[in-house]
């Protein structure tokens, strides 16, 4: 891919540009916005990882100017503070996603994948991230995070954690959990789901609280 890095930082910005180059793409740096916005409307960016905290002008304004300017650039932020303001307003003014530092260059390079992926032609994918509170679940990568940490979880933990996630504060039955998780196994009883449901509280650490025991009905991740 070409790739454009805005980053004021000149040491990240250089450490990026050498892994990124090392990964096979082509690499332009800016460390500023209005530089970064000549730059990236020039033909042929694939995408921009771009920090918000530049000297001039934000990296949200410089993701708001692309899109107001009719880019489709994919936009990966960089934001030094994870706030649930800091990625509604990424988000809002038109990154496509965003990662939080200091991160681990392969996570960047992780998410850079998916973005391309999602950059192919054709249709645009719909938005395969479910969230709630600190759980976070990408489904293009098939990667869980609690509060931006790892998860690993098992495919049936996975798919339980999908089902919960897409039905936040509402009650599930155990079969409801079953048809989710388990679609093929007809031999798989109600009380698998309350293991597998024990396993993935654990592995959530203390966000595996939100998974409430509903008695007499099953189980609700409960959003407040
Ligand atoms: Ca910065």
């Amino acid at each position: 891919m070409h790739l454009l890095v805005i980053e004021d930082d000149e040491r990240l910005g250089r450490v990026l540009k050498r892994l990124l180059e090392e990964d096979r793409h082509v690499v332009d740096v800016a460390t500023d916005g209005e530089s970064g916005l000549d730059l990236a409307e020039a033909n042929g960016i694939d995408a921009v990882i771009l920090d918000v905290g530049l000297p001039d002008i934000s990296g949200i304004e410089v993701a708001r100017r692309l899109r107001s300017n009719g880019s489709e650039t994919a936009i990966l932020m960089l934001t030094a503070r994870d706030t649930v303001r800091d990625r509604v307003e990424g988000l809002d003014a038109g990154a496509d996603d965003y990662l939080v530092k200091p991160f681990a260059y392969e996570e960047l390079a992780a998410r850079l994948r998916a973005l391309s992926r999602r950059a192919e032609p054709g249709p645009r994918r719909p938005d395969s991230r479910l969230e709630v509170g600190p759980i976070t679940l990408n489904e293009t990568e098939r990667r869980v995070t609690v509060h931006n940490k790892r998860v690993d979880l098992s495919p049936r933990e996975f798919a339980l954690l999908e089902c919960f996630l897409r039905h936040p504060g509402q009650a599930l039955t155990r079969d409801q959990l079953l048809d989710q998780a388990w679609p093929y196994s007809a031999a798989v009883t109600p009380n698998a789901v309350d293991a597998y449901v024990h396993y993935l509280r654990t592995k959530l650490g203390t966000a595996g609280r939100r998974v409430e025991t509903v008695r007499g009905v099953g189980y609700r991740l409960s959003d407040a």
